[in-house]
């Protein structure tokens, strides 16, 4: 008895190691199963201008001088896609210390409504250029806490992205009010929308509902994960209301 009792036991304890091993150790795999294709992503998204500008580059280096007739556009194209991948490995490198949490906060209180004014001044410009219309409505005095490079850099990845799914005619705007004791802070526009089926999407890393059509703007189907973390770290939320016939509204909210 003794011995079956203590085989039973051993069996049991092999059994209940395993299993606890396996929960233990199923967090762990998920992390490393996400940063693989973190990593499997980011290579593919920086090998696509690379070959480009490599081909751009072989092309102009390889045929004789009189033969090349739009050296002009290989240029402008091997430039353009330069410029891509500097922005794709400055947004790399954004996530990567988010990851790590390494990245050092300093808030400070701001007055929002002259903060966003500062900082949507160029917008203005750059949308009366694209003959969309720019509008303000903010709600004056709000002060918040908040790290000043990265809520600027917030508001740049909405308003570019509001800017860059709009057309002629159509606005783009901001609008701040009190809600519930929290602050509120809309970026609206009346572009192109988003699809219901694929909102839960938008923030997911590499994630662009027209990959062709963010590319031609320059996208990097990373700016929304970005603006997703920075919102996270002043205690924020953001919830998305999208219609492919009115356009989208990113309503985010943060403590007094
Ligand atoms: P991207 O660099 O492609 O703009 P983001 O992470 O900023 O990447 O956005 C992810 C996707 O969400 C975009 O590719 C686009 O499909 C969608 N999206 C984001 N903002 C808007 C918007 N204001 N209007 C329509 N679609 C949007």
């Amino acid at each position: 008895i003794i011995i079956i009792c203590s085989s039973i036991f051993i069996m049991l304890s092999i059994t209940a190691s395993y299993l606890l091993s396996k929960k233990m150790m199923e967090p762990i795999m998920e992390s490393w199963n996400n940063q693989a294709m973190f990593v499997e992503n980011a290579s593919h998204e920086l090998r696509t201008p690379l070959t480009v500008i490599q081909n751009k580059l072989e092309q102009l280096l390889t045929t004789p001088q009189e033969k090349i007739s739009n050296k002009f556009e290989h240029i402008a194209l091997s430039l353009s896609e330069t410029r891509r991948l500097t922005k794709l490995t400055s947004d790399l490198l954004t996530l990567t210390r988010a990851d790590s949490a390494e990245t050092q906060f300093t808030k400070t209180s701001i007055e929002l409504d002259s903060f966003i004014q500062e900082v949507c001044a160029p917008y203005m410009e750059i949308a009366e250029s694209q003959d969309k219309h720019f509008w303000l409505n903010l709600e004056a005095p709000i002060q918040l806490e908040v790290d000043k490079d990265r809520f600027h850099q917030l508001l740049v990845i909405l308003l570019d992205n509001a800017l860059k799914y709009t057309s002629e005619k159509d606005s783009v705007g901001v609008k701040t009010y009190i809600e519930d004791h929290k602050v509120v802070l809309e970026v609206r526009d009346s572009g192109s929308g988003i699809e219901k089926e694929n909102i839960p999407y938008i923030f997911d890393r590499f994630y662009r509902e027209d990959k062709a059509r963010s590319r031609e703007t320059g996208g990097t189907g990373l700016g929304l994960s970005i603006a997703q973390w920075i919102i996270r770290i002043h205690n924020g939320t953001v919830k998305v209301y999208s219609d492919p016939k009115k356009g989208t509204v990113f309503k985010l909210k943060f403590p007094k």
